[in-house]
């Protein structure tokens, strides 16, 4: 997997909330620091600060409207409790860190995934990273949310093998709610991804899309756009340390996770508009 840092999304369950922003981020880690404050003394920007809270130990705040990314505190802390989220690399960076899994990829079948934040966020970036991996003979995926121009999209999901397209919800409303954006851009794309290697993932978030009827509505609207095959990404809140860690809310603290089986009906629905759902 090769994580992108940057995504015009703001999804409410994102599970890596660092990857939205394109800028380098220092993360603070509560659990190692020893609240000397050394940093808050250090940043050219005045971007660290020490925040007292009334019934718990007290906190280090970044502020990232301030932070230019230079690492500085970082480097300084002598319980390395700060931490960049992020740092450029050069394509041949990438390709060089990927091929030293080769014997993974031709073992099991695999290869390299490009993730996020969005991939297509970074278009020049990708489709020169996937040039590069296509000419080493690595197999090709993108996780997506299928957001980017048309002829964006087109470039670079024809550099790949396989695209795993998200599809957040059926209703524009809705969609627009929990994301951010409208989704008539992303369905477009979607029409492009599948006449490609294509597979659709509905990420499965209680009080948001998990109801029997969410599940027709996505059945329908899958079928009417052409695909056959559907996978379910179940609510987890592996996210909600990096929220912390961010200095941000995380907001589904009380949202129960979901099991793979907590889905079966949902995938049985789905399975009823002859759509293909693995486990
Ligand atoms: S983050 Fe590091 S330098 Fe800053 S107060 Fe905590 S331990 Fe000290
Ligand atoms: S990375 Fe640099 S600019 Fe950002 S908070 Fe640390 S010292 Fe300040």
């Amino acid at each position: 997997m090769v994580f992108f840092k940057g995504c015009p999304l703001r999804c409410r369950w994102c599970s890596n909330p660092e990857s939205q922003s394109s800028a380098v981020q220092i993360l603070w880690d509560g659990s190692k620091c020893s609240r000397c404050r050394r940093c808050t003394g250090l940043c050219p920007q005045g971007a660290v600060r020490y925040e007292e809270a009334p019934l718990a130990p007290g906190r280090i705040r970044i502020d990232h409207g301030l932070c230019t990314g230079c690492g500085i505190c970082a480097e300084a802390c002598p319980r390395q409790a700060l931490s960049p989220a992020g740092r450029y690399y050069s394509v041949d960076e990438v390709v060089e860190q990927c091929l030293k899994d080769r014997a993974f990829y031709d073992e099991s079948g695999g290869g390299v995934t490009l993730s996020g934040g969005e991939v297509l966020a970074q278009p020049e970036f990708a489709e020169a990273l996937l040039a590069a991996l296509g000419d080493a003979g690595v197999h090709r995926a993108i996780e997506t949310s299928g957001l980017a121009p048309a002829a964006v999209f087109d470039r670079i999901s024809s550099r790949t093998e396989l695209i795993l397209f998200d599809i957040k919800h059926h209703a524009p409303d809705r969609h627009r709610e929990g994301t951010g954006v409208s989704q008539d851009l992303i369905l477009t794309n979607f029409r492009t991804a599948l006449g490609r290697a294509a597979i659709a993932r509905i990420p499965v978030i209680p009080g948001y899309n998990d109801r029997l009827s969410d599940a027709a509505a996505f059945g329908e609207l899958l079928r009417s756009l052409g695909a056959r095959e559907v996978e379910l990404l179940p609510f987890h809140q592996f996210g909600q340390n990096k929220y912390a860690m961010l200095g941000l809310d995380y907001g589904l603290e009380k949202t129960k996770a979901l099991r793979p089986e907590d889905l079966e009906q949902y995938k049985t629905i789905l399975e009823d508009h002859g759509l293909r759902v693995p486990r």
